[in-house]
């Protein structure tokens, strides 16, 4: 799925590889930027039902662009090959618009971690969307992905203007990415002791009694108290309804959100947040499917680390391999037990 092209000097990727989806795009242009490594994508997002660059992507090539002042070719609406020729990586004050729902989220995982390995501080300001589908929410993002990079010595703080839902998304959040010393090894084994757990319903634009019948579905399926429950109302320009179910423990943390839409009853939703959380719980890996593999990158730029997580997605084998062309070192997979992996570098 990759070849180097000695005539034109670039790593050529073919996006069609294992899921074919819009992360082979986003992990390959963090990684061309932290090794200063100019790619050509060819097959991008083949295997999804609409092929090629949607707002959210360009997005995300825009962004690279600008903080590593890249030279690029092939960057239009539904392209299926770019060329970019990273520059080096500038610390700075950065404003990026997607300009519909797409989600903010994964564009910030674009281009935090080459800001991270910077010694200067830079500040983030995104607008989209902030709460979609197939997407971390920036719940997740805020209380289980950056608390592990805090693990590694990584300092960004986040905060929250407006959310975006779809379909018009049009949130706007911040992050400050301060310098730190070189990123440490990550090492989590177990979750250890539960600290806490809350359930935080996020509404925006919906009637009261959605959160309400939320609530009282989830009660006799969690057996947490009635203060662990939380309702919030939040302002946005589409309404929308995200369930988030989060864990504490004593080395790692656990966000399960779940989106509710038009037309899904409020108890389907809730039943379905339900049966993700029994689904963690079943097992005693602290990392969960998603963060496992959004923590590859960062692990890369430690150039070490190790954690436990439950049977790896498709997504957690093709960042591995994209992430292990650029950089030479290999992961080890290894399965534990029956429901228990460990990952390591
Ligand atoms: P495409 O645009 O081609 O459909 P994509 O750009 O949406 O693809 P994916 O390739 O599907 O992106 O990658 C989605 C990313 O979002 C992965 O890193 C995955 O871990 C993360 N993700 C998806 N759902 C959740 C969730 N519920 N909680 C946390 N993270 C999630």
């Amino acid at each position: 799925f990759y070849r180097v092209d000695i005539m034109s000097n670039l790593l050529q990727i073919d996006g069609s590889y294992g899921e074919g989806g819009g992360q082979i795009l986003r992990t390959s242009l963090t990684m061309s930027m932290l090794t200063g490594t100019p790619i050509q994508i060819s097959n991008i997002r083949a295997k999804r039902s609409k092929p090629g660059l949607k707002a959210q992507h360009l997005a995300c090539i825009h962004a690279a662009q600008t903080i590593s002042n890249a030279e690029i070719s092939g960057a239009k609406p539904n392209s299926q090959q770019i060329i970019f020729r990273p520059n080096s990586i500038k610390a700075g004050d950065y404003h990026f618009r997607i300009g519909t729902a797409g989600s903010t989220t994964l564009l910030m995982q674009t281009v935090a971690p080459a800001l991270m390995t910077l010694n200067k501080k830079s500040t983030m300001i995104f607008e989209g969307g902030t709460h979609t589908q197939w997407a971390p929410t920036y719940d997740f993002i805020a209380q289980a992905y950056l608390p592990m990079l805090r693990r590694m010595g990584v300092d960004i703080e986040v905060n929250i203007e407006r959310y975006g839902f779809y379909p018009q998304g049009g949130g706007q959040w911040s992050a400050t990415i301060k310098p730190s010393s070189p990123i440490q090894a990550l090492k989590v084994l177990e979750r250890g002791e539960l600290l806490s757990q809350k359930a935080v319903i996020t509404c925006c634009k919906i009637p009261e009694h959605v959160p309400k019948r939320e609530i009282l579905t989830l009660l006799p399926h969690t057996q947490w108290s009635a203060k662990d429950f939380k309702r919030q109302w939040v302002n946005g320009l589409a309404g929308g309804n995200v369930i988030s179910l989060r864990l504490f423990y004593e080395n790692c943390s656990e966000v399960i959100d779940t989106l509710g839409r038009k037309g899904l009853a409020s108890h389907i939703v809730a039943n379905n947040a339900a049966k993700l959380l029994r689904q963690y719980l079943k097992t005693d890996a602290p990392i969960g499917e998603y963060l496992a593999d959004q923590l590859l990158l960062p692990m890369a730029i430690a150039k070490g680390g190790v954690f436990r997580t439950t049977t790896p997605s498709q997504h957690t084998f093709s960042n591995r391999k994209i992430i292990e062309v650029f950089t030479g070192q290999y992961f080890k997979f290894e399965k534990v037990s029956n429901n228990m992996w460990e990952i390591s570098l």
